[in-house]
């Protein structure tokens, strides 16, 4: 979470904008501190507010923002102070966060070059098994059958069903395939 996440997750435009002055009346709402005005046309919201007069909307870091004039940054500070969040602002990102997030960006990567290789490979099983099925299918009684022809035989339902099976799989199941499908790529060497 960012800084500004955290800040507009612990504290509410309505207490905000009492601490810094802003009568708040029934309904949360208020004068608008942004045109001028004798009846409340600005709603505050737990998170926004808005004005039904100028228009101004925002959320608590743009309200203290336009209250004061000053930068975003610096409203994040001065609400940090005045309501003692503790937050640590000049904290850069920890080293540690960006380590992680750069590693699971990465495994994120193998992980899906690693699907792709392996959906082809169960893919390319498949249809050597439809190929050999055809290329070599008896014709008489009395033909010998082809080795091959023999082997699709007793691997096409197999192979139909990894793909497929693969096809649906969560994450954790298509990992858990893996040692299977190197078995089939060798396979296929040998096999071609
Ligand atoms: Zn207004």
């Amino acid at each position: 979470m960012t800084i500004f996440e955290e800040v507009k997750e612990l504290v509410s435009v309505p207490a905000v904008a009492r601490y810094y002055g802003i009568d708040v009346r029934r309904g949360n709402m208020c004068l608008c501190p942004f045109h001028n005005e004798r009846t409340p046309s600005m709603k505050l919201y737990e998170k926004n507010y808005y004005c039904f007069g100028c228009k101004a909307h925002g959320d608590v870091i743009n309200l203290v923002q336009e209250i004061f004039r000053m930068s975003a940054i610096r409203a994040v500070k001065r609400i940090n102070n005045d309501f003692s969040l503790g937050l640590d602002i000049d904290k850069p990102p920890e080293r540690e966060d960006i380590e992680r997030i750069n590693r699971q960006r990465q495994e994120l990567e193998e992980y899906q070059q690693w699907e792709k290789h392996s959906y082809k490979v169960l893919n390319d099983y498949l249809w050597l098994m439809r190929d050999y099925a055809e290329k070599y299918a008896l014709h008489n009684p009395d033909d010998i059958p082809d080795k091959r022809f023999i082997y699709s035989q007793n691997h096409i339902s197999y192979a139909e069903y990894l793909a497929n099976e693969f096809l649906l799989a969560d994450k954790e199941t298509k990992l858990s395939m893996k040692g299977e499908i190197e078995q089939i790529e060798q396979e296929m060497l040998r096999i071609k």
